[in-house]
């Protein structure tokens, strides 16, 4: 039985050669091994290219529609395929050849010697204060510069380079293949000169032709007050010189809080952890704690519970953006003491007696355990 090479292409027995080329140009994207490696998919193209081979030649759609199959072995095709066939032929070429250019292997022309540069990244790791009131640190930055002795020509001194004799100044070379189709015409770079169009026949000495050397110098960087973990600093023009001296691309400066031993950090809020003996928390007390900035006097109230929080306003980080800073949250612990000495326990024996306390009942929490410990993920204050 002949095969029905209008299904394979999914068009119908009155399509156009216009809707016939349509069909394959669809399918061969979708199918075509340099861009779907799955066999299955490889042997459909090989399918599908047969039957736009067959349909778009007028002679041979005949014999379709007359019953026959014009590549069936004793009929009139040339065999399908072959030397000619799609199937040697890279996936651009294709749609290239087939279907007009769409710029990637098409009229490229000379590529320019001179290139723009790339960006390039530094990571700064920071301590808490530093990223809270900003610092200019120093920092060694190794990348490319133009070359001096050739200024990024990449040539040695009183030399020029020279058009490419086997592009002759074009860049690239053109081949033929033929296919079922007729000829393609395929392009690619030329390999002589690497498709500039130009070979430089004494390089620099110094940077070997590229027209920019690697080098290490300082650079004094601005972190401003109030950055965060993981934000990027720009220096425009900082990063490497490009190809042939081409302009810089940026420098980026990543920054990173290295971990504080006493604050943690939430946006521009900080968070710590401290201890007053169980007397302190059921009398009040007035701690001097260690900020930032300094030491600060904060009120502990006279009751105050395991994990209240002293919020002390204005002791935080920094805005980045506008004035202000966050605020310092100080998680209080109550110390129970562990030692008592003969005294000390004679007095809590008599205090525990005044209270009514020495024989306690279990005392049952109204929010319950479970909500204790939701409370605790989602943090205080
Ligand atoms: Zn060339
Ligand atoms: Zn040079």
């Amino acid at each position: 039985m002949a095969k029905d090479y209008y299904a394979l292409l999914g068009v119908g027995r009155d399509a156009t050669p216009e809707e016939i080329k349509r069909a394959y140009r669809k399918l061969a994207r979708e199918l075509h091994p340099d861009v779907n490696p799955d066999e299955e998919a490889q042997e459909r193209f090989k399918e599908v290219s047969s039957a736009y081979e067959v349909l778009s030649d007028p002679a041979k759609r005949e014999v379709v529609d007359l019953g026959g199959d014009p590549l069936a072995p004793g009929g009139m095709g040339q065999g399908g395929g072959g030397a000619g066939g799609p199937f040697g032929m890279g996936f651009q070429d294709i749609m290239d050849a087939f279907f007009g250019g769409t710029g990637a292997t098409a009229g490229r022309g000379p590529r320019p010697r001179t290139r723009p540069g790339s960006d390039a990244m530094i990571r700064l790791d920071l301590e808490l204060d530093e990223m809270a009131f900003g610092v200019n640190p120093e920092l060694t930055v190794d990348t490319a510069e133009i070359c001096d002795d050739c200024s990024g020509a990449g040539t040695a001194p009183g030399t020029q380079p020279v058009t490419c004799d086997v592009c002759h100044g074009r860049g690239e070379v053109q081949s033929v293949q033929r296919s079922f189709l007729g000829q393609v015409m395929t392009t690619r770079a030329c390999s002589a000169c690497q498709g500039y169009g130009t070979v430089i026949p004494t390089p620099c000495a110094t940077c070997d032709g590229e027209g920019r050397v690697r080098s290490r110098r300082k650079l004094t960087v601005k972190v401003p007050a109030g950055v965060e973990d993981g934000m990027r600093i720009r220096l425009a023009g900082e990063g490497e010189v490009g190809p042939g001296g081409g302009p810089s691309g940026d420098l980026y400066i990543e920054v990173r809080e290295r971990p504080h031993d006493v604050f943690s950090r939430k946006g521009d809020d900080l968070h710590c952890r401290v201890s007053v003996p169980m007397t302190a928390a059921a009398l009040g007390a007035k701690l001097t704690l260690k900020t930032l900035d300094g030491e600060e006097a904060i009120d502990v109230g006279a009751g105050t519970q395991a994990g209240a929080v002293v919020r002390v306003r204005g002791k935080g980080v920094p805005h980045l953006r506008g004035t202000g800073r966050g605020d310092l949250h100080v998680h209080l612990d109550v110390k129970v003491p562990t030692k008592l000495d003969e005294e000390q326990e004679k007095l809590l024996r008599e205090l525990a007696k005044l209270r009514a306390e020495e024989h306690p009942e279990p005392e049952r929490n109204t929010t319950g355990f479970f909500s204790k410990v939701r409370d605790a993920f989602q943090g205080h204050g």
